[in-house]
C-alpha cells in the first residue's frame, strides 16, 4: 500500500518514513513535493481530524483521485490551559513560528507548579482511498511542558515537551526513540497495521 503525504512539513514527511523503517513495515509513504507540492490549504475546520480531511481532500483532488493519500494534523493539549493551544497549535502566538510559539506557552504557564503542567500531543492521520474511502488513525503523546527550552532536535514544541517516563525533552532524546513513541509514530502504527490487515 502507497499513500501520498499531504503535507509541505518536511519534518513530519522524515519522522513518518523513519517510524515506518522502524516498524519493519511494507506500507510506504511518498512525499507530496514528488506531486507537484502540496496545495494552499486554509485549516478552517474545529477538529483535527477536519482539517486532516480539508488536507486530505485537496491533495486527492489535485491528484485526480488517481492515488492513495495521507494527511496529518496534531495539536498540543495543555492541561492547565484548558486544553490550549489544541487545534490552533501551530499559529498560538500568531506567527507561525516554533519559537514564538515556545515562548508564549512558556509565558502562559509561568507559576505553574510542575505537577500541573501536563499536556498531550494528538495526531491524526487520515486517508483516503483511490475511491474516496476515508479512514482515520490516531496517536496521543502524554507529558508536561517544561519550565524552559532545552535541545535541538525535533521541531516545533520539541524542546519544551518532556513524556512522561522521561527526564529530557523530545528535542534531547534520540530521533530514534521519538520515532517510535511519538504521537505520530503511534499513529503511523495504527495505519501500517490496518493497511497490512486490509491487503490479507
Ligand atoms: P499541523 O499539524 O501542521 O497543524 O501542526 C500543528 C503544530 O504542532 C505545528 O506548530 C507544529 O510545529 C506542532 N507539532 C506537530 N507535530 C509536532 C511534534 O512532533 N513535535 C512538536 N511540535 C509538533
Amino acid at each position: 500500500m502507497e499513500y501520498v503525504l499531504a503535507t509541505g512539513n518536511a519534518h513530519k514527511v522524515g519522522e513518518i518514513m523513519k517510524s515506518v523503517v522502524l516498524l519493519g513495515s511494507s506500507v510506504r509513504f511518498l512525499s507530496a513535493t514528488d506531486f507537484g507540492g502540496m496545495p494552499e490549504v486554509e485549516e478552517v475546520g474545529a477538529t483535527l481530524e477536519e482539517n486532516a480531511r480539508l488536507k486530505a481532500r485537496a491533495l486527492w483532488e489535485k491528484l485526480g483521485g488517481k492515488r492513495a493519500v495521507c494527511a496529518d494534523d496534531t495539536g498540543l493539549f495543555v492541561d492547565a490551559l484548558g486544553g490550549a493551544p489544541g487545534i490552533r497549535t501551530a499559529r498560538y502566538a500568531g506567527t507561525g513560528l516554533a519559537k514564538d510559539n515556545i515562548e508564549k506557552l512558556l509565558w502562559a504557564l509561568e507559576g505553574v507548579p510542575a505537577a500541573m503542567r501536563t499536556a498531550q500531543f494528538r495526531c491524526v492521520l487520515l486517508t483516503l482511498d483511490e475511491s474516496g474511502c476515508e479512514n482515520v488513525f490516531t496517536g496521543v503523546f502524554a507529558g508536561k511542558i517544561a519550565e524552559k527550552a532545552a535541545g535541538c532536535g525535533g521541531f516545533g514544541y520539541d524542546p519544551v515537551f518532556v513524556p512522561n517516563g522521561y527526564s529530557q525533552s523530545v528535542a534531547e532524546l534520540p530521533e530514534d526513540l521519538k520515532n517510535r513513541i511519538s504521537h505520530r509514530a503511534l499513529a503511523v502504527k495504527a495505519l501500517c497495521r490496518y493497511s497490512e490487515a486490509a491487503r490479507r
